[in-house]
């Protein structure tokens, strides 16, 4: 059977990597919609190649300029978030993949959850700010939510073989970063061309920003404690420079299994997109002589404070993963803005976060209400320290 699949984000780095893997096997997958911010160029490349029967722009001005282009093709162009639910609910996609960076990526995924759509998610900002919802209305209706994230998807794949009951811990891996070796005194002068060279993975610049920090774990952290279902004690982060376990699980008699791989994410996608079959990925193979050496180490969460403040905000619950989240969006886009340094992200968040009298989560609006707060409040201490 042919899946039918909408990607929200699909001019980023995880929505081009899931149109490759799908350019490779069209007899298994039709693309049905698809989504960009502004990125009209690249839309309307995969457009004319792909053919879905709708899109969405994030205004209305690009979706003007790019309704007028695609003018000869069978296409309907929205914009803004009726857009993005649009094409999160559309009654032929089987699949939503959930590829916009950052919060924007919330409604559009909660709409697709709530019309009963597999979710193949790699928008770990949702399950961030919105874990418990999300799954509870998942669970309600019966629906999958497939991890695109590698550490997830390794956690996934290792969960085949086993059972719930018998884990004892999840491990993460994180690959530490370009400044895993770095002072504090390097780490204060980095630059934005520093912190985005990335020594392991190609990706879209807010999430890699965030594996400098290692914010990025913390926010896995917390989508693992709603995507798995397990308690915060239970997961565990480790730096692994080289990337090539990508997560780990440990049962209770001590056995300790691991997914490894070459880091490409066009493995944990396609897994995810295949979901319950592997396909024929043609791909370099992980040569482990080649690689030699795996190296393990505990995170410095002194050096990495973000990581901390992530198991704060999920150990207090509530609303206070929102605001980690909110804030650190505002916190990376003032970095990459150049308006502050690469250490103030973390203050901004903390700032933010013990600024935060925290409620508890009774619907998507709580979560609304918190996110924005969260913004105005980061946003006054970013003015304050720029
Ligand atoms: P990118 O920045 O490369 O792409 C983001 C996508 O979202 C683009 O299509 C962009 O459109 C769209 N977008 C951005 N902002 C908005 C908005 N306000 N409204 C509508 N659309 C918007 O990000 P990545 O692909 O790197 O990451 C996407 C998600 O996947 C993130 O949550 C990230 O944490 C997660 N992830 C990414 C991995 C990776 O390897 N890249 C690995 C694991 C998880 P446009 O191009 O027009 O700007």
């Amino acid at each position: 059977m042919v899946k039918h699949i909408s990607i929200l984000g699909s001019t980023g780095s995880i929505g081009s990597s899931a149109l490759e893997v799908i350019s490779l096997f069209p007899d298994r997958f039709k693309v049905v919609g698809l989504t960009a911010c502004e990125n009209i160029d690249k839309i309307e490349m995969q457009i004319r190649r792909f053919k879905p029967s709708i899109v969405s722009l994030a205004n209305e001005k690009s979706a003007k300029k790019l309704k007028e282009r695609c003018g000869n093709l069978n296409i309907e162009v929205f914009s803004g978030m009726e857009g993005l639910i649009r094409v999160s609910t559309l009654p032929e996609a089987d699949i939503i993949v959930s590829a916009i960076a950052g919060s924007a990526g919330l409604i559009p995924t909660f709409s697709g959850v709530k019309a009963g759509k597999t979710i193949a998610l790699a928008n770990k900002e949702t399950m961030v700010m919105a874990g418990e919802i999300i799954t509870q209305e998942a669970n309600k209706r019966g629906i999958r939510i497939l991890p695109m994230d590698s550490e997830h998807s390794a956690i996934f794949q290792v969960m085949n073989g086993g059972r719930w009951e018998e884990v004892h811990k999840i491990i993460l891996t994180a690959s530490g970063g370009p400044f895993l070796k770095t002072s504090s005194e390097e780490r204060k002068r980095a630059t934005v061309e520093d912190a985005l060279r990335h020594p392991n993975w190609n990706m879209g610049t807010k999430i890699t920003i965030d594996s400098a920090t290692l914010m990025n774990k913390g926010l896995e952290v917390i989508e693992a404690r709603w995507l798995f279902d397990v308690s915060i004690n239970q997961i565990e982060v480790l730096i692994h420079p080289q990337s090539i376990v990508h997560s780990m699980v440990e049962f209770r008699d001590g056995s300790v299994i691991a997914q490894m791989g070459v880091p490409d994410m066009r493995i944990p996608i396609a897994y995810a997109l295949s979901y319950t079959e592997r396909l024929d990925l043609i791909m370099p193979r992980l040569d482990l002589a080649s690689v030699g050496m795996l190296t393990f180490e505990k995170p410095d969460m002194k050096k990495f404070p973000c990581l901390s403040h992530a198991y704060d905000a999920i150990r207090e619950g509530g609303t206070l993963p929102a605001v980690l989240n909110s804030s650190n969006e505002v916190a990376v886009r003032a970095f990459l803005q150049r308006r502050i340094g690469f250490l103030d992200i973390e203050a901004i968040v903390r700032e933010t976060m013990e600024r935060h009298k925290v409620r508890h989560i009774d619907t998507i609006e709580d979560v609304l209400v918190a996110d924005n707060w969260a913004r105005e409040e980061a946003e006054r201490v970013v003015s304050k320290i720029g």
